[in-house]
């Protein structure tokens, strides 16, 4: 990770030291211009600088102060290279709880219980007799939890198929917000409810 940061930071470097180079004045007044030119030292050279990998100085658990060197002219510079934690929430936070949507269900609260067990249960509000289940992923990368639903549905030709319905939701401390363009809405969501993009679920 930190070898990542540092060439990311390295080329970021390069980068704008080409850009300096190129910088050039304004040549509006071409006169004006030349007697510039004239005055400058003809000896003058600009490092076109390529820097090392870089070495740790000194480390640190919030950040680390890295030192690099050009390869060409021996030039140092040192930055300060703060690190950003993982978001600290894993599975374990998720499951056991039941989640209870900021709107009105329904008829009354719209719930998901999330499982220890890899499975999940939805209710709508009373008067849904819908009682949504399946298997849930999560990722900690992106901290995106997936519900999968099994659902039946009547084709064109009047014969029953089964479909997989998904919800997706971003995980936050004791919350979960819909991702609506990350689920799959071949109901338009949920049967009765229908979550907005960005809504709320709030742990019980
Ligand atoms: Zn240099």
């Amino acid at each position: 990770m930190k070898r990542l940061f540092a060439i990311v930071l390295v080329m970021i470097l390069i980068v704008s030291m080409c850009a300096c180079n190129d910088l050039q004045l304004p040549n509006n007044d071409s006169k004006q211009s030349q007697s510039e030119n004239n005055q400058q030292t003809p000896n003058e050279e600009v490092c076109e600088h390529i820097w090392d990998d870089g070495i740790e100085v000194e480390g640190g658990t919030d950040a680390y102060l890295m030192e690099y060197t050009c390869t060409v002219c021996g030039e140092k510079e040192q930055y300060i290279i703060t690190i950003i934690p993982p978001y600290p929430i894993t599975e374990n936070d998720i499951v056991n709880k039941v989640y209870v949507y900021e709107k009105e269900g329904f008829c009354g609260d719209c719930t998901i219980e999330i499982k220890a067990n890899g499975t999940f249960t939805y209710y709508e509000g009373m008067l849904s007799s819908h009682i949504g289940s399946g298997e849930w992923t999560y990722t900690d990368t992106d901290r995106m939890l997936t519900l999968f639903e099994k659902m039946v549905r009547l084709d064109e030709n009047g014969n029953w198929e089964q479909f997989t319905q998904s919800y997706s939701f971003l995980v936050e401390e004791d919350t979960l917000i819909f991702v609506n363009k990350e689920s799959d809405n071949g109901l338009g969501n949920f049967l009765y409810v229908k979550v907005k993009d960005g809504e709320k679920f709030f742990a019980r």
